[in-house]
């Protein structure tokens, strides 16, 4: 039997799928003062260092210059001197969580917001686009890129938190 639906009539939504880049290693990073673009720092679920731990999160840098992923083994680390190992601190990442939500709610309602893991959120700005980009001639596309590039500033300029987004 062949399905019957047309396309064109299905409801057209502009979703942004939010995900913060490396985000235990970047608030690390960013409560340390340190650059997280060029730090080498990993998150490792072992404090006391004996080998056994797992690799959390790696920072930008650490992930591109010592090829450090977030399935290494502790005690697979290369032996790099300027390699920062840090526990984790998840009741500064939740709250840190709830600084970027709190950016993503000036942009929409919170019916359209949808937090969908620890460092990633999906918002429906269908909504949104309209109300902050008025001018007509302006396409649906270019007014989703705006606002997209626009709360990727916001966030980096507040937090130091890099987002990558999805439209
Ligand atoms: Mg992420």
């Amino acid at each position: 039997m062949k399905a019957n639906f047309d396309y064109r009539k299905e409801s057209i939504q502009d979703i942004l799928f939010i995900d913060v880049k490396s985000f235990y290693a970047t608030v690390e990073c960013v409560s340390r003062n340190l650059d997280p673009l060029t730090t080498l720092l990993v998150v490792m679920s072992n404090e006391d260092n004996t080998g056994n731990g797992l690799i959390l999160a790696a920072s930008p840098a650490a992930k591109k210059k010592l090829g450090i992923t977030n399935v290494t083994r502790a005690d697979n680390l290369p032996d790099n001197p300027n390699l920062i190992k840090v526990p984790p601190r998840m009741s500064l990442y939740i709250q840190e969580n709830m600084r970027f939500n709190a950016i993503f709610q000036q942009y929409v309602s919170d019916e359209d917001l949808l937090p969908y893991s620890i460092d990633e959120s999906i918002l429906d700005v269908s909504h949104s686009l309209n109300l902050f980009y008025s001018n007509k001639s302006e396409s649906r596309y270019m007014k989703r890129m705006r606002l997209a590039h626009h709360i990727q500033n916001e966030v980096k300029e507040k937090l130091g938190l890099i987002l990558s987004i999805g439209i």
